[in-house]
């Protein structure tokens, strides 16, 4: 039977809701055959059942309360330490957060209430290059900041010289990606967080991509530049447990070089008639279960399965690498070396390659396919070739396209008014929301 809409006026049974949620899952992207280009970081059935086993036995626990729930709190705190230590930051203090939007978020509210306090600026701006993370762009927006967007150097990584350019005296963060997520370049850390101390603002180190594999990839002997609070001038840092830490969806870190500056983040209301109220980050309610799975995984891998893994990912995206610029047409967006790339055509429309069956992300600036590279991917670095291999082979012989998102890419990319490709983008969303 078809699952209605509206809310039945009898339950069904615990099997039946179960058949039905099985029958509307059967379109959906099929990222365990690693088919899936983004999105989800599969690193297998033991690491899946763990998250499982661990969620669901602190499904109902709320870490908004760390008093009626010690053990949330030790793990929050625990998770925190491992990430201190890895990040190289003796005096760091941070939350988990519910992903790295919210780790974002909350840089950037930091940043803005530090500056309006310690330096009276009522008019913050923050520096961005154009591969950040649209998290900030919506930071911006929701905590009225001002985004200075600065273009990419040549190289596709964050331009230091234009970002010094955009400073002002109201500039009250300046941020780099390690690595950002359009071409999974490293931007010149080092460079950049000289610059906002030389100025005296803050710098944010975005590693939510990168934060649980660069530090592996380098103990596995890759060229990993410094990113972390081993470089002065880095403030703040944000690395996602939900993705290269391969713990359950809603799990991220935001870690601050103090515990004073990590208490502009804090939110306290000592007046409301329900008692006094305090809480960490944008959430009220905190889900217990993505805590606990985020603990339970860096538990269950340890260093040991983390070297592992990053080996697993950084060999396969090599291999993957190697396979696309050896197809004729087909070249990388600047000089990725880690998990993440983009590969673009002077001579290909790439928005039409749509390879048999894979879901790849189209991006804009330049026009390019991406990839995302998991574990879930070492065993279809083949077929994925030859599909792309086929595929490339007939668009040079001229061969139409298959229909598919391409024209609506194409179309966007050609609207020149940006408020109006927003506003086609709305539309849009009003349709898929229902
Ligand atoms: C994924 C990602 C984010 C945002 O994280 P969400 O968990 O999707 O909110 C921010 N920055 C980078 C570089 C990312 O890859």
């Amino acid at each position: 039977m078809p699952a209605s809409p509206r809310l039945a006026p009898h339950g069904v049974s615990h099997q039946e809701v179960l058949d039905q949620m099985r029958e509307l899952r059967a379109d959906d992207a099929r990222w365990k055959e690693g088919k899936t280009w983004s999105l989800v970081y599969h690193a297998g059935d033991d690491i899946r059942r763990l998250l499982a086993d661990a969620y669901t036995e602190f499904m109902s626990e709320n870490g908004l309360s760390p008093l009626a729930f010690p053990s949330l709190a030790r793990f929050e705190s625990e998770v925190m330490a491992t990430g201190a230590e890895l990040f190289h930051g003796d005096t760091a203090a941070g939350t988990l957060t519910s992903g790295g939007t919210e780790s974002i978020l909350m840089a950037v509210k930091t940043a803005r209430d530090f500056a309006r306090e310690e330096r009276g600026i009522m008019a913050p701006e923050m520096v961005l290059p154009a591969s950040v993370h649209p998290a900030f762009q919506k930071a911006a927006h929701y905590f009225g900041v001002k985004p200075v967007n600065v273009p990419l150097g040549p190289d596709f990584r964050a331009d230091v010289a234009a970002t010094r350019a955009a400073l002002t005296a109201n500039t009250v963060l300046v941020v780099g990606s390690a690595p950002a997520y359009p071409h999974g370049l490293v931007d010149p850390i080092v460079e950049l967080a000289a610059l906002a101390r030389e100025h005296g603002v803050l710098f944010h180190v975005d590693a939510c991509l990168g934060g649980f594999l660069l530090p592996f990839a380098r103990k596995l002997g890759h060229d990993v530049p410094e990113f972390d609070f081993a470089v002065p001038g880095v403030t703040s840092l944000s690395a996602d447990l939900h993705k290269y830490g391969y713990a359950a969806k809603g799990a991220s870190l935001v870690l601050y070089r103090t515990p004073e500056l990590r208490r502009y983040q804090f939110f306290t209301y000592a007046d409301w008639c329900g008692g006094i109220y305090a809480s960490p980050s944008m959430a009220g309610t905190r889900p217990g279960g993505a805590i606990a799975a985020a603990w339970a995984v860096l538990k269950y891998l340890g260093e040991e399965g983390y070297l592992r893994l990053a080996g697993t990912v950084l060999d396969t995206a090599r291999a993957l690498r190697e396979g696309v610029t050896a197809i004729p047409g087909l070249k990388l967006v600047g000089e990725p070396r880690l998990s993440v790339f983009a590969f673009a055509s002077d001579t290909l429309d790439v928005y039409a390659m749509e390879a048999r069956g894979w879901k790849l992300d189209r991006q804009m600036g330049p026009p390019a396919l991406h990839l995302m590279v998991t574990p879930a991917h070492e065993k279809v670095v083949e077929p994925f070739l030859a599909d792309l291999r086929e595929c490339s082979a007939s668009l040079e012989r001229g061969e139409p396209a298959p229909e598919g998102s391409a024209a609506m890419y194409g179309m966007l990319g050609a609207i020149p008014d940006r408020r109006e490709a927003a506003d086609f983008i709305r539309q849009f969303m009003d349709s898929i929301y229902g």
